[in-house]
């Protein structure tokens, strides 16, 4: 999937406001994903990954001076860790997340994040 693509899912509209399959998901910026969510509401629509790069960069993208953990961080592809990234929706209402498994020394972390059109960065591929 490439930042058109990326960009073209995030802006469909979506007439749900408040929906009871993904309400519990707050995530403006990178977070873990919450414990007993059901990943069954989550559909996989793409991927963000370089099927031809098996070494992706572990580098971050943060003109403005954001964080990993910003609000506002720019969605860069391309960079850690949309790089390793897939695209998913929800089956309910269709807001899109990004959603990657983050690997420390003893313990993995699924992390999510809402996909929101004015943050991706298509200069940054
Ligand atoms: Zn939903």
């Amino acid at each position: 999937m490439n930042a058109d693509e990326l960009m073209a899912l995030a802006k469909k509209e979506r007439a749900v406001a408040v929906c009871p399959r993904c309400q519990a998901l707050v995530c403006k910026g990178w977070e873990s994903l919450p414990g007993g969510f059901d990943t069954s509401n989550l559909t996989r629509v793409g991927s963000l990954r370089d099927a031809d790069d098996e070494d992706p960069t572990l580098e971050e993208y943060h003109p403005a001076g954001t964080s990993a953990w910003s609000a506002d961080a720019p969605i860069a592809l391309g960079w850690f860790p949309y790089n390793r990234c897939d695209v998913w929706q929800c089956a309910g209402c269709a807001r899109p997340f990004l959603r990657y498994t983050e690997h420390g020394g003893y313990y993995t972390d699924e992390r999510i994040r809402e996909l929101q059109a004015h943050l991706i960065a298509p200069s940054a591929a």
